[in-house]
Protein backbone atom coordinates (compact mmCIF):
# COMPACT_ATOMS: atom_id res chain seq x y z
CA UNK A 1 0.00 0.00 0.00
CA UNK A 2 0.70 3.40 -0.24
CA UNK A 3 0.33 6.97 0.64
CA UNK A 4 -0.61 9.13 -2.67
CA UNK A 5 0.29 13.07 -2.46
CA UNK A 6 -3.14 14.73 -1.67
CA UNK A 7 -4.11 17.66 -4.70
CA UNK A 8 -4.59 21.14 -3.38
CA UNK A 9 -6.86 23.91 -4.16
CA UNK A 10 -6.15 25.16 -7.61
CA UNK A 11 -5.53 21.54 -9.20
CA UNK A 12 -7.96 21.31 -12.08
CA UNK A 13 -9.20 17.51 -11.08
CA UNK A 14 -10.45 19.07 -8.20
CA UNK A 15 -12.84 20.68 -10.15
CA UNK A 16 -13.66 18.14 -13.05
CA UNK A 17 -16.76 15.58 -11.88
CA UNK A 18 -15.34 12.08 -11.69
CA UNK A 19 -16.28 9.02 -13.70
CA UNK A 20 -18.51 5.97 -12.73
CA UNK A 21 -16.89 3.21 -11.39
CA UNK A 22 -18.35 -0.45 -13.87
CA UNK A 23 -16.69 -3.43 -12.63
CA UNK A 24 -14.53 -3.51 -9.26
CA UNK A 25 -11.27 -5.34 -10.16
CA UNK A 26 -7.60 -5.34 -8.47
CA UNK A 27 -6.95 -1.32 -9.27
CA UNK A 28 -9.76 -0.45 -8.23
CA UNK A 29 -9.43 -2.35 -4.82
CA UNK A 30 -5.70 -1.03 -4.50
CA UNK A 31 -6.92 2.50 -5.62
CA UNK A 32 -8.99 2.15 -2.45
CA UNK A 33 -6.57 0.60 0.12
CA UNK A 34 -3.99 2.92 -0.61
CA UNK A 35 -7.07 5.88 -0.49
CA UNK A 36 -7.44 5.00 3.39
CA UNK A 37 -3.93 4.17 3.95
CA UNK A 38 -3.87 8.64 2.51
CA UNK A 39 -6.65 9.15 4.45
CA UNK A 40 -5.58 7.96 7.90
CA UNK A 41 -1.94 9.12 7.08
CA UNK A 42 -3.25 12.98 6.16
CA UNK A 43 -5.09 12.36 9.17
CA UNK A 44 -8.62 13.06 7.18
CA UNK A 45 -12.15 11.40 8.22
CA UNK A 46 -12.75 11.61 4.38
CA UNK A 47 -10.87 11.56 1.20
CA UNK A 48 -12.73 12.05 -2.85
CA UNK A 49 -10.63 10.13 -5.47
CA UNK A 50 -9.66 13.53 -7.16
CA UNK A 51 -8.23 14.35 -4.01
CA UNK A 52 -5.44 12.19 -5.03
CA UNK A 53 -5.66 12.87 -8.88
CA UNK A 54 -7.71 9.92 -9.78
CA UNK A 55 -11.39 10.86 -11.64
CA UNK A 56 -13.76 7.98 -10.60
CA UNK A 57 -15.94 8.23 -8.49
CA UNK A 58 -14.81 6.71 -5.08
CA UNK A 59 -14.53 8.18 -1.56
CA UNK A 60 -13.54 6.52 1.41
CA UNK A 61 -14.66 8.09 5.37
CA UNK A 62 -13.89 6.98 8.63
CA UNK A 63 -17.57 8.01 10.61
CA UNK A 64 -14.96 7.23 13.94
CA UNK A 65 -17.22 4.84 15.09
CA UNK A 66 -14.12 2.16 15.46
CA UNK A 67 -15.14 -0.21 12.68
CA UNK A 68 -12.83 1.40 10.56
CA UNK A 69 -12.80 3.27 7.03
CA UNK A 70 -15.99 3.30 4.82
CA UNK A 71 -15.85 2.67 1.16
CA UNK A 72 -18.82 4.62 -0.97
CA UNK A 73 -17.90 3.55 -5.35
CA UNK A 74 -20.21 5.38 -6.94
CA UNK A 75 -22.03 7.27 -3.94
CA UNK A 76 -24.44 9.90 -4.50
CA UNK A 77 -26.93 11.68 -1.89
CA UNK A 78 -30.44 10.86 -2.26
CA UNK A 79 -31.71 12.52 1.07
CA UNK A 80 -30.99 15.42 3.24
CA UNK A 81 -32.59 16.91 6.12
CA UNK A 82 -32.71 20.15 8.40
CA UNK A 83 -30.14 22.49 8.42
CA UNK A 84 -26.76 22.84 10.77
CA UNK A 85 -23.29 25.30 11.07
CA UNK A 86 -20.21 23.56 11.60
CA UNK A 87 -16.45 24.05 11.29
CA UNK A 88 -15.44 22.33 8.36
CA UNK A 89 -12.17 21.73 6.68
CA UNK A 90 -10.90 20.47 3.90
CA UNK A 91 -7.37 18.07 3.40
CA UNK A 92 -7.02 19.59 -0.33
CA UNK A 93 -7.70 23.30 1.59
CA UNK A 94 -5.04 22.83 3.85
CA UNK A 95 -4.79 24.80 7.37
CA UNK A 96 -8.17 26.28 6.88
CA UNK A 97 -11.76 25.96 8.65
CA UNK A 98 -14.55 27.87 7.94
CA UNK A 99 -17.83 27.66 9.96
CA UNK A 100 -20.26 26.04 6.95
CA UNK A 101 -24.18 25.67 7.50
CA UNK A 102 -25.49 22.65 5.26
CA UNK A 103 -28.63 19.95 5.95
CA UNK A 104 -28.23 18.49 9.13
CA UNK A 105 -28.78 14.82 7.59
CA UNK A 106 -27.46 13.11 4.78
CA UNK A 107 -28.53 9.52 3.02
CA UNK A 108 -26.01 8.40 0.24
CA UNK A 109 -26.63 5.25 -1.89
CA UNK A 110 -23.55 3.20 -2.83
CA UNK A 111 -22.03 0.53 -3.92
CA UNK A 112 -19.16 -1.57 -1.52
CA UNK A 113 -15.75 -2.89 -3.08
CA UNK A 114 -18.27 -6.44 -3.24
CA UNK A 115 -20.05 -4.52 -5.23
CA UNK A 116 -23.24 -5.01 -3.04
CA UNK A 117 -25.42 -1.95 -2.68
CA UNK A 118 -24.96 -0.25 0.73
CA UNK A 119 -26.61 3.08 2.08
CA UNK A 120 -24.72 5.38 4.62
CA UNK A 121 -26.91 7.51 6.79
CA UNK A 122 -26.09 9.95 9.66
CA UNK A 123 -26.29 13.72 11.47
CA UNK A 124 -23.10 15.62 12.21
CA UNK A 125 -20.65 14.69 11.16
CA UNK A 126 -21.30 11.66 9.83
CA UNK A 127 -23.99 13.27 7.64
CA UNK A 128 -21.69 16.35 6.77
CA UNK A 129 -18.95 14.14 5.98
CA UNK A 130 -21.15 12.41 3.34
CA UNK A 131 -22.30 15.55 1.89
CA UNK A 132 -18.52 16.90 1.36
CA UNK A 133 -16.94 13.98 -0.34
CA UNK A 134 -19.93 13.59 -2.39
CA UNK A 135 -19.37 17.42 -3.34
CA UNK A 136 -15.61 16.35 -4.42
CA UNK A 137 -16.83 13.26 -6.73
CA UNK A 138 -18.74 15.96 -8.43
CA UNK A 139 -16.18 18.15 -8.68
CA UNK A 140 -17.11 20.41 -5.90
CA UNK A 141 -15.56 22.07 -3.29
CA UNK A 142 -16.25 23.15 0.67
CA UNK A 143 -16.18 26.64 -0.45
CA UNK A 144 -19.39 26.20 -2.85
CA UNK A 145 -21.49 25.28 -0.11
CA UNK A 146 -21.10 28.84 1.79
CA UNK A 147 -22.93 32.09 0.94
CA UNK A 148 -21.83 34.48 -1.40
CA UNK A 149 -20.63 36.59 0.79
CA UNK A 150 -18.36 34.23 3.35
CA UNK A 151 -17.21 32.24 0.35
CA UNK A 152 -15.52 35.51 -0.78
CA UNK A 153 -14.07 36.12 2.59
CA UNK A 154 -12.56 32.80 2.76
CA UNK A 155 -10.71 32.99 -1.27
CA UNK A 156 -9.71 36.29 -0.28
CA UNK A 157 -7.94 34.57 2.52
CA UNK A 158 -6.71 31.69 0.76
CA UNK A 159 -5.57 34.00 -2.04
CA UNK A 160 -3.94 36.00 0.52
CA UNK A 161 -1.98 33.42 1.99
CA UNK A 162 -0.78 31.97 -1.82
CA UNK A 163 0.83 35.01 -2.53
CA UNK A 164 2.32 34.95 0.57
CA UNK A 165 1.04 38.30 1.97
ZN1 LIG B 1 -12.42 17.81 1.15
Amino acid sequence: MSVFPIRVYGDPVLRTETKEVGEIDDSIRRLVADMIETMYDAPGVGLAANQVGVGRRIAVFDPQDDLGARVMINPRVVHTEGEFEMEEGCLSVPGYFWPITRPEYAVVEATNLEGEAVTYEGYGLIGRVLQHECGHLDGGLLLDAMVKKERKKALAEINRESMGL
